[in-house]
């Protein structure tokens, strides 16, 4: 290992000891409340799956990306399936997880397809998970026969296009564009019940549509990177591994800074900003979490929680 190398490593995991608590609020109490399932990156942290949002709506679950330990994650928040399932793009950390969500939707009895939107080329890619399950399927429905339910493994697949893609029994879900170029599509999603309303900002730069989409809503869930942290990185990388420094520019290109999504939630006024998708991948520690969040509070005054894979956030 480089001395590099073990510089960040240091920065990343020694916040990490300095102290540890798990954030969350009572959620049991309210109808509506977010989980986060998966708040890393397509870099394995062994504290953080990747992109993964529960929204709970009453009786209703939206599931918004299956990223990487989004199973283990969501039967810990005390799920097995979830009544509608979201995908904001095509990255495989937004998706990784999707054909284990379908297995266990058998092992959970569901009977009907799951339900399934997204932007265009979500069609694509549930029906190539369902042809790369098929043999699973194939042995699951022989060998249990009846009580494999034939459903559990088909999916109800809706591709949409922005503006309201779903609005029933006063669950509206509407769909909006963001900029994570070169990758198009790129979507967010707000989500509004009982009065209340809950962003998913999904991967992107900074945007005007995600001050318009989030105006006064009371969580944004956006993804965050730390444009200190990685210029450090970036510059060891430059001499020590210039194809690896070069990947972090470009990922550098098509996220959003913590003092930019702090601009975002001042201008639209956010009443609560939780940050997810954290690049660096940080220890899940308030040392680390206070180093990723500096100067964010000069610009938002409002609460801003670090996610954690399990935190429950309740409007
Ligand atoms: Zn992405
Ligand atoms: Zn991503």
């Amino acid at each position: 290992m480089t001395s590099f190398l073990r510089v960040s490593m240091a920065v990343l995991l020694v916040a990490g000891v300095l102290c540890a608590h798990a954030p969350s609020a009572a959620a049991e109490d309210s109808p509506f409340y977010v989980v986060l399932l998966g708040t890393g990156i397509p870099l394995p942290n062994p504290a953080r799956g990747s992109a993964s949002t529960l929204v709970v709506a009453g009786k209703r679950t939206v599931l918004i990306d299956t990223g990487r330990r989004c199973m283990e994650n969501l039967v810990a928040a005390g799920f097995q399936d979830a009544s509608i399932v979201l995908f904001t793009h095509f990255h495989s950390d937004h998706f990784a997880d999707f054909g284990e969500f379908m297995v266990n939707r058998g092992v959970a009895g569901a009977t009907t397809p799951a339900r399934v939107m997204g932007p265009a080329g979500t069609r694509g890619l549930v029906d190539d998970f369902l042809k790369l399950y098929s043999l699973d399927t194939t042995y699951r429905v022989a060998h249990h026969g009846e009580h494999w339910p034939a459903g559990a493994m088909q999916a109800d697949v809706k591709e949409c296009a922005p503006g309201v893609i779903l609005d029933e029994d006063g669950l509206k879900i509407t769909m909006f564009d963001v900029d994570h170029a070169p990758i198009v599509p790129a979507v967010g999603y707000r989500i509004d019940f009982q009065g209340k309303s809950v962003v998913i900002s999904g991967d992107t730069k900074p945007t005007p549509k995600m001050v318009e989409m989030a105006r006064e809503c009371d969580v944004l869930v956006h993804e965050a990177m730390n444009v200190q942290m990685l210029t450090v990185v970036r510059a060891g990388l430059r001499t020590a591994d210039p194809r690896r420094g070069q990947m972090l520019e470009d990922l550098m290109n098509y996220h959003s800074g913590t003092l930019e999504v702090a601009a975002i939630a001042r201008d639209a006024k956010v009443k609560h900003l939780v940050l997810t998708h954290l690049v660096p991948s940080i220890a899940p520690t308030d040392g680390a979490e206070r180093i990723f969040t500096q100067g964010m509070s000069a610009i938002y005054t409002g609460p801003i929680s670090v996610g954690r894979d399990g935190m429950k956030i309740v409007p």
